[in-house]
């Protein structure tokens, strides 16, 4: 029995790239030694991204498609594929062929070389403002300072991941689900293929700026409790300084005598202590949101349609992402 692929693609809104996203990947299967599938995930698209997909999955057997109750954010669609696909090896792209699927038999051959996570690293990032790229390159050296899990840099979802790595990938309970740190967690042996990634094929980024500094935050929030910390050392060199400078005011009190300063002085530090309390207790927040949602223990996501390619079975049963 030959290996089976299954090429991942998570779908939101993308009517205008779903052709040239199908057409591109089955001429590279017609070049590939596998049994292979692509498996699209709508997640809740307001276009006819679905009336497509279903099109495609009718002439096209290796079509299999994934459609979620709404749009879940494109973490949870990528759960959804993971928990529900039944491959020896998992390729995940974009629908807007920003990742070039031409990559894929490279991915596949360091994959039987042994490798688990072959993660595609970008050595360009072609129409992307300059903000976006300041941007991302901060947000990966203060991910890898402060996290204890290696989460490689300009490095997206794209990527082919080993069975193993896929079984362990579902094992993760969390709904908050950062996948480019999910996957680092995961280890077993990674490995980076430098590419060049295009500009969108069609339309437009569906992330903007608010939403890139939440998933940053929610990054940071679920690989490091450090600004928790930094409450601590902040509070406890505070408190240092204020013993010093107490005993500076006390002796220059006994021994000049005190004609009653510093309204100035006291309002600075006042205001000083009362924003620094305020900025720690939103540090708290943010994780106490997240908790909270955490506790809940909602499903990731709720399938409202499994299409399986070319199987016999069709309607299944609804199936939630309930972890755990
Ligand atoms: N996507 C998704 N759900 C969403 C948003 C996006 O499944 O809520 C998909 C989208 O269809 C595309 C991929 O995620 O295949 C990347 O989205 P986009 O191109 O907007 O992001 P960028 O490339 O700018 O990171
Ligand atoms: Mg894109």
């Amino acid at each position: 029995m030959t290996d089976k692929i299954t090429v991942l693609v998570p779908v939101y809104n993308e009517e205008g790239c779903l052709g040239e996203t199908h057409r591109r990947l089955s001429e590279l299967f017609k070049t590939l030694d596998v049994r292979c599938e692509m498996l699209f995930v709508n997640d809740g698209s307001s276009d006819n991204s679905l009336s497509i997909i279903r099109a495609l999955a009718q002439q096209d057997p290796q079509v299999s498609y994934i459609n979620l109750s709404r749009n879940f954010g494109k973490e949870a669609a990528m759960s959804a594929g993971l928990d529900l696909v039944d491959a020896d090896a998992v390729v995940i792209i974009d629908a807007d062929l920003q990742d070039p699927p031409e990559l894929i038999p490279k991915m596949i051959e360091l994959w039987r070389e042994g490798y688990d996570n072959i993660y595609g690293q970008r050595t360009e990032r072609r129409g992307e403002s300059a903000v976006k790229k300041l941007t991302a390159k901060y947000f990966y050296k203060v991910i890898k300072r402060v996290s204890r899990v290696n989460i490689p840099r300009d490095t997206g979802d794209f990527r082919l991941l080993s069975r193993r790595a896929v079984t362990a990938l579902r094992q993760l309970p969390e709904s908050n689900r950062f996948m480019k740190g999910l996957f680092a967690w995961v280890g077993y042996r990674q490995i980076a293929l430098p590419y060049q990634r295009d500009a969108r094929f069609e339309g437009t980024s569906t992330f903007n700026y608010w939403n890139l500094w939440n998933f940053a935050l929610d990054g940071i929030t679920s690989f490091t409790t450090l600004p928790l910390k930094i409450a601590s050392y902040l509070g406890l060199l505070i408190a240092f300084s204020a013993i010093i400078t107490g005993s500076f005011i006390v002796a220059k009190t006994l021994i000049y005598g005190d004609p009653v300063p510093g309204y100035p002085s006291l309002m600075t530090v006042v205001l000083f202590l009362g924003g620094m309390q305020l900025l720690f207790l939103g540090v708290l927040g943010e994780y106490l949101g997240r908790m909270f949602s955490e506790t809940k223990r909602r499903p990731l996501y709720l399938v409202e349609k499994h299409h399986r390619g070319s199987a016999s079975v069709d309607e299944e049963p609804p199936q939630t992402g309930v972890k755990g």
